[in-house]
C-alpha cells in the first residue's frame, strides 16, 4: 500500500508552494522548516487557495523566523487580519521568539522537540519533523482520519475515537520517506477521498479499501451527531468622529485577545441595557440589522449602535477609516464597521 501510494504521489500529487516535489527532494533541495511551518499554521483553518497569498505575504515581510520574531506583534497580527482564529498569529509570534531565543533562530529538528514550542501541536510536530527531518512519524490530520475510516471502515465515531484512527493510520506508516508519504495521504483526501463524491476509481488504494469494497463510501467517518451551537447576544459602538473611528485593544485573554476591536458589551445569553456599556453617554443610534458571526462554539450576534462627536476626545484609540484595514481588525469587527457605515 505505501508504494502504491506513493508512486501516485510522485505523478499526481499537489504542487504547492511550499512543498518540495519528490524529483526536487531526489536533487537535494530540503524544505525549509520555516516556510512549511507558516504554511501549516495557516492550513489550520484555512483553505489552501486562501492561505497562499498570506503565506507570500509573510515570507516577503519577515524572510526568516528571527524576523518574525523581531518583528512588532501588532504589525504581525495586522498581517493575519482576514485569516481568523487570531491566537494562531499570536502563538506564531510567540513560537518564533522561542525559536530565536531557545534554539538560536534554526528550528529543532525531531518531533518531541517541536512539540514543546508554543502553537505546535501533535500534528504540526509530526509533520514538520516528517517533511524536513524525514523523521518516521504518524500524520494524522482530518483528510487523513476520513481516508484511514474508509480502508479499515472504523465503526467507532469521531472525535472520541481519534487514538484509535492514530493507531490504525501508524500501522501504514513507513520509515522510508515519511514526509512525502504523509504527503501523499493528505493529498489523497483533499482531492479523490472527499467527503462527498470519493473518486474511487482514481484511487491507489481502491483495491486496499474496506469501504469501497462494501459500497459504502461515504458513511465514513462515522461522526457523534454535532449539537446545535448556542447563541450569543451583545452590542458592538462605533464612535466617529472626523473620518475616524474609535476603537480599543481586548484583553490578551479571551476571544480575540489582544485585537483591536470596538467597545462593547460582554457576549452572553441575554442581552439587557446594552447602551450601559457604551463608552461615553450619547444619543446612540441603533443600526439597522444586526451582525452575526459563527465561533467555534458559539454563534454570536451583535447589535450596532453609533454616534458622532465633533472632538475626539473620547478615551480609545482613533483609527483613521482611510487605513482601517492596518489596524488588524478581526472579521467579527469589520462586519460591525460595515453595519455602522450602511
Ligand atoms: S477507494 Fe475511495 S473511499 Fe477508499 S480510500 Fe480510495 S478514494 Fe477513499
Amino acid at each position: 500500500m505505501q508504494s502504491k501510494l506513493l508512486l501516485w504521489y510522485d505523478q499526481e500529487g499537489r504542487t504547492l508552494p511550499w512543498r518540495v516535489r519528490p524529483e526536487d527532494r531526489a536533487a537535494g533541495i530540503k524544505a525549509d522548516p520555516y516556510a512549511v511551518w507558516l504554511s501549516e499554521i495557516m492550513l489550520q483553518q484555512t483553505t489552501v487557495p486562501h492561505a497562499k497569498p498570506y503565506w507570500r505575504k509573510f515570507l516577503e515581510a519577515y524572510p526568516t523566523v528571527t524576523e518574525l520574531a523581531n518583528a512588532d506583534r501588532d504589525q504581525v497580527l495586522a498581517m493575519w487580519a482576514g485569516l481568523g482564529y487570531y491566537a494562531r498569529a499570536r502563538n506564531l509570534h510567540k513560537c518564533a521568539g522561542v525559536i530565536r531565543d531557545d534554539y538560536a533562530g534554526e528550528f529543532p529538528q525531531s518531533e518531541a522537540e517541536l512539540l514543546k514550542l508554543p502553537g505546535i501541536g501533535p500534528y504540526t510536530a509530526a509533520t514538520l519533523a516528517a517533511i524536513c527531518f524525514d523523521e518516521a512519524t504518524n500524520i494524522v490530520d482530518g483528510n487523513v482520519e476520513r481516508v484511514i475510516s474508509r480502508i479499515f471502515r472504523i465503526d467507532a465515531p469521531l472525535p472520541k475515537a481519534r487514538p484509535e484512527y492514530r493507531c490504525m493510520a501508524a500501522t501504514l506508516a513507513p520509515k522510508k520517506r515519511p514526509g512525502d508519504y504523509g504527503q501523499a495521504l493528505m493529498d489523497l483526501g483533499a482531492t479523490l477521498c472527499t467527503p462527498r463524491n470519493p473518486k474511487c476509481d482514481l484511487c491507489p488504494w481502491q483495491n486496499d479499501c474496506a469501504a469501497h469494497k462494501g459500497n459504502c463510501e461515504t458513511d465514513y467517518p462515522k461522526k457523534i451527531k454535532k449539537v446545535k451551537l448556542p447563541v450569543r447576544y451583545g452590542a458592538a459602538f462605533v464612535l466617529i468622529s472626523d473620518e475616524h473611528v474609535m476603537l480599543q485593544r481586548r484583553p490578551d485573554k479571551g476571544l480575540l485577545g489582544g485585537m483591536m476591536g470596538f467597545p462593547g458589551t460582554d457576549w452572553s445569553s441575554e442581552l439587557s441595557e446594552p447602551l450601559n456599556a457604551a463608552p461615553i453617554p450619547r444619543n446612540w443610534e441603533k443600526c439597522e440589522g444586526e451582525v452575526k458571526h459563527v465561533f467555534t462554539h458559539f454563534e454570536l450576534r451583535l447589535d450596532v449602535y453609533r454616534a458622532e462627536i465633533a472632538n475626539r476626545d473620547a478615551e480609545g484609540i482613533w483609527a483613521p477609516l482611510n487605513s482601517i484595514k492596518s489596524f488588524a481588525l478581526p472579521t467579527v469587527m469589520t462586519k460591525v464597521l460595515s453595519l455602522a457605515q450602511k
